[in-house]
């Protein structure tokens, strides 16, 4: 394993194919697409005012996130995840500068323009200069911006070519919504897959011995014994 690969991922937490974990955070994943589903028909209504949309907007990324890594929650680091978490939000801070001058602010369905490929192509540029968990900060952040990108170009779409092009580049929500229940059940399919023995991760040597719900890493030590 390089040392960047160390940086994002994690090797001292608990193993990832716990089946009642992995239940739980299936469980919380679909709470959490419904509490999105709810969010956006409420904001999508009638107008609300501006903080009730940024509390219940930033809710839905972060909701989005969780989601979106959730089968990756105990292998990715922790600053990875506090890099995503940033990086999921981070985006909208391109919205202050639009309420200070007073332009009209309509919806959710009005991005601006950091809300494009270039703005997010921004933060690569310190994954190339830092290094360990600075960079696995910085890689979560982009995953961040990726998924923060892909929440609101299916919920009024965002200016993705800026400043080559000021057309809204949109996805329609029920792949939005596809896609975050796929990812949401993720976890338990990982645990039945590494419970019923077929896991594709297990080593050849450690396939004849492994127990059903042992995990990949319990297999490994097994075989090194
Ligand atoms: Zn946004």
């Amino acid at each position: 394993m390089t040392e960047q690969t160390e940086a994002v991922t994690r090797d001292n937490g608990p193993e990832p194919f716990r089946l009642g974990y992995c239940l739980l955070v299936s469980a919380i994943g679909i709470a959490g697409i419904i509490a999105i589903a709810l969010i956006d028909q409420y904001l999508g209504a009638e107008t609300r005012s501006i903080p009730v949309i940024a509390a219940m907007d930033y809710v839905a990324h972060l909701a989005t996130t969780f989601i979106l890594l959730a089968a990756f929650l105990r292998v990715v680091s922790y600053y990875f995840l506090a890099g995503a978490v940033v990086g999921s939000l981070i985006l909208d801070v391109g919205h202050i500068p639009i309420l200070l001058s007073d332009i009209e602010f309509t919806q959710i369905t009005s991005r601006p323009s950091s809300h494009s490929l270039l703005v997010a192509l921004v933060f690569i540029l310190p994954i190339l200069l830092a290094r360990g968990r600075y960079q696995a900060l910085f890689v979560g952040i982009c995953f961040g911006n990726a998924f923060h990108l892909f929440r609101d170009a299916a919920t009024g779409g965002i200016p993705l070519w800026w400043p080559f092009s000021a057309s809204s580049v949109e996805l329609a929500y029920a792949p939005y919504v596809m896609t975050l229940t796929i990812f949401a059940l993720m976890p338990m399919a990982g645990a039945f897959i590494a419970k019923s023995n077929v896991s594709v991760i297990m080593t050849d040597s450690s396939r004849t011995h492994a127990k059903p719900d042992q995990s990949p890493r319990e297999q490994q030590n097994q075989s090194s014994a």
